[in-house]
């Protein structure tokens, strides 16, 4: 793909809703500026939806569940509109990679990684669709029991703005496959491919009403969605504050819920690791996405006898790092919008104030537009386990390092903080690497690698206040169906 696509897509298109199989502008008319990252741009716009356009989407989808086609569709045929969409989003690819790259203002490089993921999301999903199946469960004489995997109906999925395309694919992908039907509420700051993919998948041949998109503010139409007495369950990825107001809006109705909510991830290097094969690893689980990501390996807990040698490594890396415009496909991006830039520089500023060390600056490109939402990637030193800047999230290019004596002091720092969504391991012992493993507070651990997104098959989520239920992988069909049980008594 030419840098050309994604410096001008969607250049002055004011794009729709999709509701109930049409494009919807908001009731109100009312409109929302959709800006560029990288140069603080507007090109596009977005419908402001308020509580009256949910509830025609919630409706809908209601509808859809209830009478239409889906509600009476064989899993394997479901399963097959999922593969379809998958198909259409890869020969669509470019345009949606150009269009993420320039709404959140990620590298166009990451912008095509994430369109590969989002692909295999429905390839999974279609998959998986025909595949899960309940029990026959022995019971008394004279009777047969027998479990089945039920939809919960409409389901709600509140998306945020670091991979919009990805979150939602993980969201869609098990949603529909378990036959629930869907309402969308993306970030305001990142709802454009979620609108196309929605359009994609009327093309694909969902029927109307399944798969509905409403955008607009989260105080606006996400607080009405989450509140909705017709929305069966509710999944929501995004901050802890933002989850907890979601999951009181849920409990009035009594719905369930998943919340996949922040990281402040440790990955934890002992003295004999494979010091060349970590490295890259270290740096690259920070700075992906400019650090925008939950699973971000924000924390890297060093053994102290390598400690100044990792720490001099990882500052020469840091300090060659360039932050540029999205379509010049830099170490990393600018931050989605102005208040992550300023969240992102206060909470460095802060650090320094407070007398945190830094070991390495990055720098951004000195071509950038001054008015794009840009961070310099920081590195900072022996880190107080207590200090704010090791204990809050930042969701931004900045990496902590700690020293640590032995094995439980790694445990000790690596569950130090409120959250417990990711962890690295990196040793060669093999008996170490279980016992850490086992030890550290997280829902997924990696030794010798690490993860941040990716990893379709892999179920995904969160303990403490990293959130609750799983997300992708075969766990996440769990999560977007009920057991119902079955009793009959023949005797
Ligand atoms: P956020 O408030 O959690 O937003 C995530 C989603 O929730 C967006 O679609 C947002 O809509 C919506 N929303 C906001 N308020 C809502 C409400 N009262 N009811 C229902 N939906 C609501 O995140 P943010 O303010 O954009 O970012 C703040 C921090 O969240 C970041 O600095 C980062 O620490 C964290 N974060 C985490 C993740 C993650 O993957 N875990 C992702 C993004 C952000 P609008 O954006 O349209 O208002
Ligand atoms: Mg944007």
């Amino acid at each position: 793909m030419g840098q050309h696509l994604s410096r001008t897509v969607a250049e002055g298109r004011a794009f729709m809703q999709v509701i109930n199989g049409q494009p919807a502008d908001a009731m109100s008319g009312g409109r929302i500026d959709v800006v560029s990252p990288s140069d603080g741009k507007v090109f596009a716009s977005i419908p402001a939806a308020g509580a009256a356009d949910v509830d025609r989407a919630v409706k809908s989808s209601k509808k859809a569940f209830e009478e239409g086609p889906w509600s009476r569709m064989p899993a394997f045929e479901r399963g097959r509109l999922l593969t379809k969409l998958g198909q259409l989003i890869e020969k669509n690819g470019d345009e949606l990679a150009a269009l993420e790259s320039r709404d959140t203002g990620k590298p166009i490089r990451q912008g095509k990684a994430d369109v590969v993921a989002t692909m295999r999301y429905y390839e999974f999903y279609g998959g998986a669709a025909d595949k899960i199946h309940g029990d026959t469960i022995p019971f008394l004489d004279g009777y047969t029991a027998l479990t089945l995997r039920e939809p919960h109906g409409v389901v709600a999925g509140i998306i945020p703005w670091n991979y919009p395309m990805q979150i939602l694919a993980r969201v869609a992908g098990a949603a529909l496959a378990m036959g629930n039907t869907l309402v969308v509420k993306p970030a305001e700051d990142a709802s454009l491919t979620t609108i196309r993919i929605a359009e994609l998948a009327l093309e694909a041949g969902f029927p109307e009403g399944v798969f509905n998109v409403v955008t607009g503010y989260g105080r606006d139409a996400g607080a009405a969605l989450s509140a909705h007495p017709e929305i069966d369950y509710v999944t929501f990825t995004g901050s802890t504050m933002t989850g907890t107001a979601i999951q009181q809006a849920a409990a009035i109705n009594n719905r369930g819920v998943t919340m996949e909510l922040g990281g402040k991830s440790p990955q934890i290097v002992f003295a004999d690791a494979d010091l060349e094969k970590a490295l890259p690893v270290l740096v690259n689980a920070i700075i992906q996405n400019g650090g925008q990501t939950c699973s971000a390996g924000s924390r890297v807990l060093l053994e102290k006898p390598i400690y100044e040698t990792v720490a001099k490594e990882l500052a020469a890396r840091f300090g060659a790092l360039v932050a540029k415009p999205h379509d010049a496909d830099g170490d990393l991006g600018p931050m989605v919008n102005k208040k992550q830039q300023g969240q992102v520089r206060n909470l460095v500023a802060a650090a320094e104030e407070a007398g945190v060390s830094v070991l390495a600056r990055g720098s951004i490109d000195p071509t950038a537009p001054e008015a794009g939402f840009y961070v310099e990637p920081t590195l900072f030193g022996s880190v107080d386990p207590l200090a704010n800047i090791a204990q809050q999230e930042v969701f931004g290019p900045v990496l902590t390092l700690f020293a640590f004596d032995g094995e439980a002091e790694a445990v000790r720092l690596a569950n130090s903080t409120d959250y417990g969504l990711v962890a690295g391991i990196w040793t060669k012992d093999g008996a170490l690497q279980h016992r850490m493993a086992k030890r550290v507070r997280a829902g997924q651990v990696f030794v010798n690698g690490y993860g941040a997104g990716g990893g379709i098959e892999l179920p995904f989520g969160g303990f403490k206040k990293s959130g609750h239920g799983r997300e992708k992988g075969f766990e996440a069909l769990f999560d977007m169906s009920a057991t119902k049980t079955i009793v009959f008594n023949h005797g």
